[in-house]
């Protein structure tokens, strides 16, 4: 009789946790993320409560994405799309048409000061007029643009990270709190991010940061952390380098006593690594800029990332 009734009493138990875990497992709130790094801040603040899906994935390039069927059917399945904005997406309205999808469309960037590419990366050097000459012709398509590549300053993926909490909250009412709790303790670490790569770049005198990557994605990590990038696309992938501009960059990295450049996971590393032949500047390694890397890569992670790159950047430019 006792047995019998512990029985039922874990029996009653058992089912409330079973209900408890099916409701959960069941009806996470899915969300499509547009890009790998968004998808990112979206499960560090969804957490269990999330499902989250990309549309560019590791190592993907978001500017010459051609979304596939397969696309438009997550669209068509999501509760919930989360884009960078700031013209980043450009392919984004034939898809959300395509898939008949009429949800929220957040736009995690929202807030963000937007920086024009290239914006304040020569505006400190004594060759300013001379540079910039050279910088415009080797970029001119792109170059009157905004820059949307906003989440490589961390201050501002903290931005991102709010307003993926605050979009969370209105779709998904019941677990604010937990959206909330968790984007405070990443914020946290993003703050303790963020002043780690200060201080490591801080190391790196300031005449010695000057640097060429392959498209222009780093106006605001230039401007978050005091480095000059010089780069042989321009700010999307799309537009190619012609001979004289690549003929210029060399000339201009040459004469500015550029000290290290740098591929990229999402670029064809051919016309970079010309550059280092020409001008005998040792490549220093690949920079993740648009796309995580796959989990077992060295930036599964967007704090993964940027630590990978401040490290990289702050090896090559020590000159060690
Ligand atoms: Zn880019």
């Amino acid at each position: 009789m006792t047995l019998g009734r512990h029985g039922l009493v874990l029996a009653a138990t058992l089912a409330l946790v079973a209900a408890f875990a099916g409701r959960a497992a069941a009806e996470p709130l899915k969300v499509v993320a547009s890009f790998s790094i968004l998808g990112d801040f979206v499960a560090e603040v969804g957490g269990p409560y999330v499902s989250v899906t990309t549309l560019v994935g590791p190592n993907g390039d978001p500017h010459v994405f051609q979304p596939s069927p397969a696309d438009v059917r997550k669209l068509a399945a999501a509760d919930l799309v989360v884009v960078n904005g700031l013209g980043f997406e450009g392919w984004l309205d034939r898809l959300v048409e395509a898939s008949g999808y009429r949800g929220a469309i957040a736009i995690a960037s929202n807030g963000v000061t937007p920086l024009m590419t290239g914006e304040g990366v020569h505006a400190h050097d004594e060759h300013a007029a001379k540079a910039e000459h050279v910088h415009q012709a080797v970029d001119e398509h792109d170059h009157a643009g905004v820059d949307p590549h906003a989440w490589q300053s961390v201050a501002n993926a903290e931005i991102y990270v709010k307003n993926v909490a605050a979009t969370l909250c209105a779709a998904d009412r019941a677990h604010c709190a937990e959206f909330e709790a968790n984007a405070a303790s990443y914020s946290a670490e993003l703050e303790r991010l963020d002043a780690d790569i200060e201080a490591g770049l801080a190391q790196v005198p300031p005449e010695r940061r000057k640097i060429i990557t392959s498209h222009d994605a780093f106006t605001y990590l230039a401007r978050a952390y005091r480095i000059e990038i010089i780069a042989a696309q321009g700010a999307s992938t799309e537009s190619e380098a012609s001979a004289a501009d690549v003929a210029a960059l060399i000339r201009q990295a040459r004469a500015e006593g550029v000290t290290a450049l740098f591929v990229e996971n999402i670029s064809d590393p051919r016309l970079i690594e010309l550059i280092a032949r020409e001008t005998g500047v040792k490549p220093g390694g690949k920079l993740y800029t648009d796309a995580l890397s796959e989990p077992d890569g060295p930036a599964p992670t967007y704090v993964e990332m940027m630590r990978h790159n401040a490290g990289l950047l702050q090896a090559a430019l020590q000159g060690s």
